[in-house]
């Protein structure tokens, strides 16, 4: 049972991490690197090496996105009086699944079911 206390401070949470994200992609964004890479690189496995790194970036700032989504979704559902509901089967989300990812929409079982380890 998730208790108002408990929603309290997973909201306080939610919000920290909203702020800590959005710095994170600002950081990334804003990163020298990003725009002109592999300009001062002539050819070769160093080119390859740069574009991968590149891409990689790109694939953290996508996963930041992506993970700021579930935030901003997580913290309007305390609007809706909606938070620590399993979206898939209405079930109360697990205290301690929260406790690790307060932006889980999906109870233990149906993330499960809809991510196959
Ligand atoms: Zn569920």
């Amino acid at each position: 049972m998730i208790t108002e206390e408990d929603k309290n401070e997973l909201r306080a949470k939610l919000e920290r991490a909203k702020k800590d994200i959005s710095a994170e992609i600002e950081n990334l964004s804003a990163h020298d690197g990003v725009q002109d890479f592999g300009s001062d690189v002539d050819h070769g496995d160093e080119e390859a090496d740069e574009a991968e790194e590149f891409g990689n970036q790109l694939g953290i700032v996508q996963a930041l996105k992506e993970r700021l989504n579930d935030v901003e979704h997580a913290l309007a559902k305390f609007e809706k009086g909606t938070y620590g509901v399993c979206e898939n089967c209405g079930m109360e989300i697990d205290k301690e699944l929260l406790a690790a990812a307060p932006e889980s929409r999906l109870c233990r079982a149906c993330k499960a079911a809809s991510h196959p380890a």
